[in-house]
């Protein structure tokens, strides 16, 4: 027997990815797009033009979104507008920062962009754009969560603290909106070759210590994510709801 590809195909669909400019973001855009997404792209405009141009050439449609997630009533009320005159059937919640800094030495300023940025923009807009979800009875949101929703890290408070929240608030979405026909649920991306991760991998004690962890004996690429946002956002992962799903060379198994 072979499996019926339509399960993974998202022709007809809309997504609306955040923070599609670079990195994991992007990787996943044209993801969806290959799998035959149209995508509204939700960020900084300038810094999304190249992936904008990129969807495009697969033969998609492609819309900017103008909207600062570190601010989170911004980001309601950008979700809002869009949720008025466009069916998004699946929502990306990639955007995301990161402040390292020791624990005892975080600024209030940083620690409240960090959780701006990661976790309450990141809540609105599911709320704003899994309401029309819940109203048509399907939909899918797919949040990008962490190792870090998982262990504490060192130097990243804030950053714990939100993809703590990010794994909680997809179970809590997941919990309500089930019975909608909305499934929510988050990647958990391991290390993965992109800014967010620079400075890891500029300190060689630190680049080589991680590397020897990874089963896989290699860091991610954010292709590597591609896979499993398909499978989320797509009819195969129908009866999955509130999973984390940890996509990470094996650290965790470690
Ligand atoms: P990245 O390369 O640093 O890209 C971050 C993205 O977020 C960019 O598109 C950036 O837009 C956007 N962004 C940041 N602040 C924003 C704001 N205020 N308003 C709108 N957009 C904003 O990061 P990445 O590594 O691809 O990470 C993507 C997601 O994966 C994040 O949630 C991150 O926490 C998570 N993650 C990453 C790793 C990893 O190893 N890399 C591991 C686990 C989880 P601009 O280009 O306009 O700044």
């Amino acid at each position: 027997m072979t499996a019926d590809l339509r399960l993974f195909s998202l022709a007809g669909r809309t997504a609306l990815v955040t923070g599609a400019s670079r990195g994991i973001g992007r990787a996943i855009a044209l993801g969806l797009a290959a799998a035959g997404a149209d995508l509204l792209l939700a960020g900084r405009p300038a810094s999304h033009r190249d992936t904008a141009d990129a969807v495009a050439a697969l033969g998609r449609d492609c819309r900017l979104v103008d909207v600062d997630l570190a601010d989170p009533l911004a980001a309601r009320d950008a979700a809002a507008a869009v949720a008025r005159d466009t069916t998004v059937d699946v929502l990306v919640n990639n955007a995301g920062i990161i402040d390292r800094d020791e624990v005892l030495s975080v600024a209030p300023q940083d620690w409240a962009r960090v959780l701006d940025v990661n976790l309450s923009s990141l809540f609105f807009l599911s709320q704003q754009l899994a309401a029309p979800m819940a109203a048509r009875g399907h939909g899918k949101v797919v949040n990008v969560a962490s190792l870090l929703s998982f262990q504490g890290g060192v130097r990243v408070a804030a950053y714990t603290a939100s993809k703590h929240a990010v794994a909680g608030l997809t179970r809590a979405m997941a919990n309500e909106l089930a019975p909608h026909g909305v499934q929510v649920n988050a990647i958990a991306p391991g290390y993965i070759a992109t800014d967010n991760t620079r400075a890891l991998r500029d300190d060689p004690d630190r680049c080589r210590a991680i590397t020897e962890r990874i089963p896989a004996g290699r860091w991610g690429t954010p292709e590597d994510l591609v896979g499993t946002a398909v499978f989320l956002a797509a009819p195969a992962s129908d009866y999955v709801n509130g999973h984390v799903l940890v996509v990470d060379g094996g650290w965790m198994a470690r």
